[in-house]
């Protein structure tokens, strides 16, 4: 094993303790394929699952895996229409899981979530029974504002360009603190502890995943 594999460990089983300190739950899966099986196990046949903004999900292979198992899988992306979307995200906040990520995690266990349409800080905050959380080591930070200014500078300027969103980061690469129509960054979701137990699992991934 490398000194960083070794590294990693550590790091992920002190957050996974400080995780536990705030009634969250933790794992460390040293590989994606890992990662993917973990995920798969903690969800039960038959469940119903939804998701959203996580690239690491996809990149995982879990969006590929569920959809050969037996689940209900309530997708917001097959909506044809506003009224259909809306219907869907009602059903979404009912769901059994809550697949995301985290845009940045503290060493000491707080998850960091920042977004625009903000259905994925909805849902993480209220809703659904179970979020479970990927989390590729990269999304690690020594503390709050690191991992803001982690957001803002590693996560939001990709994701702007990715959801085609007219922004001064989507143009140059660095966050200008805007208030412009196509803001990514309208809600600031602070996780720091959960009331209920067993709700929110996170499973932290040894490799470079999301942003
Ligand atoms: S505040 Fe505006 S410029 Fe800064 S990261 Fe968010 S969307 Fe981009």
């Amino acid at each position: 094993m490398s000194y960083k594999s070794l590294s990693y460990e550590n790091t992920a089983a002190s957050v996974i303790r400080n995780l536990e300190k705030r009634n969250m739950t933790g794992y460390y899966c040293a590989t994606k394929e890992e990662a993917r099986e973990k995920v798969l196990s903690l969800i039960p046949e038959g469940s119903s699952i939804t998701w959203g903004g996580t690239e690491t999900m996809t990149q995982l292979g879990v969006f590929d895996a569920i959809r050969e198992k037996n689940y209900e899988l309530i997708d917001r992306a097959t909506a044809k229409t506003p009224e259909e979307s809306r219907a869907l995200y009602a059903k979404m906040v009912c769901a059994d899981y809550f697949l995301t990520s985290a845009n940045a995690i503290t060493l000491d266990g707080e998850i960091v979530n920042i977004d625009g349409n903000s259905n994925r800080v909805a849902c993480i905050a209220y809703g659904p029974s179970h979020v479970i959380i990927a989390a590729g080591m990269n999304k690690l930070a020594a503390n709050l504002d690191a991992a803001i200014a982690r957001v803002k500078t590693f996560a939001c300027p990709p994701n702007a360009v990715r959801v085609g969103a007219s922004t001064p980061c989507a143009r140059t690469g660095v966050c200008a603190d805007c208030l412009s129509p196509d803001s990514i960054c309208c809600q600031t979701l602070i996780t720091r502890k959960s009331r209920h137990d067993g709700r929110i699992i996170v499973i932290l991934v040894g490799e470079e995943l999301g942003f």
